[in-house]
């Protein structure tokens, strides 16, 4: 029978290798979840696959577990990174919550002349996008970037990963996203001001940007980012 609990863990898994618990994970497991010696949870670590383990040491503030049998191997994940620009709290975390999910590697929050955020919680989107891991069997964990603003991101960008940038000018035009999609990519979503001309331009002119439509509606950025990350997924062959 499959772990009913299963946990991410910063800490190397193999056969018979023991794992520390962190004090969240103590009180969650035995306080919360009142789990105890014996019990068989499922651990991975964004690396080395899902293994079952069994607690050998259940305590208030630790514990320990230890490795039994490798479940899953580590999924293979296609190269897609999502740029987003943050907008408010709960639609910010849903977008990193989907990402995640659907298997994006890396979540770079830009600072776009339009967004209004001017800080993002970091560590908590990292936590969203754990637990986005943890509760759908994702062996890989995306991982959350600093909020950085857009001009730097591009200058800096690596130009063979392509940037498909989701325009809210080409709603309703014919610019969908069809073939031709490099395997290591990255999707830029707009805040809910959209895109400045100026950006717009610097984008176009890129060799490595594929400017695209989203279809005839402008979609709030959360939608329009699943929108996109669901097109790209299909375009490079995710879904076998
Ligand atoms: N306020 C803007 C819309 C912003 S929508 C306006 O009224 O024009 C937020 C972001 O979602 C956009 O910047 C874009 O990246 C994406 N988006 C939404 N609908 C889209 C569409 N039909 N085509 C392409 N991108 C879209």
């Amino acid at each position: 029978m499959r772990p009913k609990i299963r946990l991410f863990v910063d800490q190397p898994l193999g056969a018979e290798q023991s794992v520390q618990l962190s004090r969240d994970h103590a009180h969650y497991l035995f306080g919360v979840m009142r789990q105890s010696v014996g019990v068989e949870v499922a651990l991975f670590n964004g690396i080395d696959g899902e293994w079952r383990a069994v607690v050998d040491e259940a305590g208030k503030r630790g514990g320990s577990l230890r490795c039994v049998a490798q479940s899953k191997t580590q999924d293979v994940v296609p190269d897609l990174w999502l740029l987003f620009a943050p907008i408010k709290k709960a639609r910010t975390d849903f977008i990193v919550e989907k990402a995640a999910e659907m298997g994006v590697r890396r979540i770079l929050p830009v600072q776009t002349e339009f967004t209004n955020a001017e800080r993002i919680r970091q560590d908590r989107l990292q936590a969203h996008a754990v637990e986005a891991a943890e509760q759908c069997g994702n062996t890989v964990v995306a991982e959350v970037a600093p909020l950085r603003r857009l001009d730097e991101v591009l200058r800096d960008w690596d130009p063979s990963r392509q940037i498909v940038f989701c325009d809210e000018a080409e709603a309703g035009g014919s610019s969908a996203l069809t073939g031709g999609l490099a395997t290591c990519g990255a999707v830029l979503i707009g805040p809910e001001g959209g895109f400045s001309d100026g950006e717009r331009a610097r984008l176009k002119a890129l060799d490595h940007v594929t400017t695209i439509s989203l279809g005839p509606r402008i979609l709030r950025a959360d939608t329009a980012a699943v929108a996109a990350l669901t097109l790209w997924q299909h375009g490079v062959g995710d879904w076998r």
